[in-house]
């Protein structure tokens, strides 16, 4: 027998869905995680779909009980009305992706951007362990961004874009990067640019991965030595500049490249420390205790999720219900 009150979150990402299912108090019923599918938008709905009832299927529950549901979708995201813009891997341009998955489960749906979505999740994490009230999220993947949460609150920006950091430009003769600029940190810092720059500088080397490069570098491999070192200052810079606009208390880092764990945040707080060695300011800001690395077994997207459906957050807006026009409010 299970309560009638299910809160479904959905981490919907580029090439895998995570769904998660649990009860008012976050007690987790069921879970899954399926291919994404992006040929057209009807086949993402039929991702979306089968995952939630494959995890209400897990949770031994049905979609009428069903109380609300968040999803984490990479792109620009209106939570005011559920549209998605700019969803480049997920092949959408425009599409009003929470009122059709609000009338295909009848519940009413609450859609942030993934990073953002992750960044409640981060927050959520670690507030089980201290109260903390302001953080910074950095997702180190496929690309990078960060998700700001100031006093409590998700800050959101005016286009819902604030903590884009991998587009800041870092070496303006750099490599053109996918949005169209030259030398943005995504093109140094995030998993296939580390791949590529390993190849540049070994050609031969069969690195498949950025923990193929962290691992090789821990193994004493020059080529990845100096790869990882490069990466290390880089994402270092953006923790100061993180934690200079924002002055939050923790860095949180998550995201597919940090799973090296050790190897991936050493050669970071040896960044640090050498900074602190240079400056009062940066000795007194850039404290190792500031960095939090998400444990792999976590997944910040699918959490922050739950709480955009349940309504954890703290920010009050309006989102426009697709089956009936009626408004509830949700907190982000
Ligand atoms: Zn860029």
């Amino acid at each position: 027998m299970q309560a009638d009150q299910l809160f479904v979150g959905l981490d919907v990402g580029g090439t895998k869905t995570a769904a998660l299912i649990v009860d008012p108090n976050d007690v987790v019923l069921g879970q899954v995680t399926v291919p994404t599918r992006t040929a057209n938008p009807d086949e993402l709905l039929t991702t979306i779909t089968r995952a939630i009832q494959a995890a209400l299927a897990k949770a031994n529950a049905t979609s009428q009980q069903i109380q609300s549901i968040g999803l984490g979708v990479p792109g620009q995201v209106n939570p005011a009305t559920g549209i998605v813009k700019l969803a480049v891997n997920l092949n959408l341009q425009t599409f009003p992706l929470g009122p059709a998955i609000s009338a295909r489960f009848k519940a009413p749906t609450f859609l942030e951007n993934d990073v953002r979505t992750a960044a409640i999740g981060a927050f959520d994490y670690l507030r089980q362990m201290e109260p903390v009230q302001s953080i910074a999220y950095v997702s180190i993947g496929t690309g990078i961004a960060a998700g700001v949460v100031l006093n409590g609150r998700l800050h959101r920006g005016q286009n819902g874009m604030a903590g884009e950091i991998g587009h800041m430009t870092v070496e303006p003769n750099g490599h053109l990067c996918n949005c169209g600029l030259h030398g943005c940190l995504e093109t140094i810092v995030a998993g296939p640019a580390i791949i590529h720059q390993m190849k540049a500088i070994d050609p031969k080397n069969n690195t498949q991965s950025a923990g193929d490069v962290y691992e090789a570098a821990t193994q004493g491999n020059p080529a990845a030595q100096t790869v990882v070192q490069r990466v290390s200052q880089h994402l270092c810079r953006a923790i100061q500049w993180l934690i200079m606009t924002y002055d939050v208390e923790k860095i949180v880092l998550g995201g597919g490249v940090t799973h090296s764990g050790d190897a991936f945040l050493a050669p970071i707080l040896g960044e640090l420390a050498r900074l602190r060695q240079q400056s009062t300011l940066a000795a007194e800001l850039l404290r190792d205790e500031k960095l939090h690395l998400i444990p792999p077994d976590y997944n910040p997207g699918v959490w922050g999720a739950v709480h955009l459906a349940n309504q954890m957050s703290t920010e009050t807006i309006t989102y426009i219900s697709a089956n009936d026009g009626s408004r509830s409010s949700l907190k982000t």
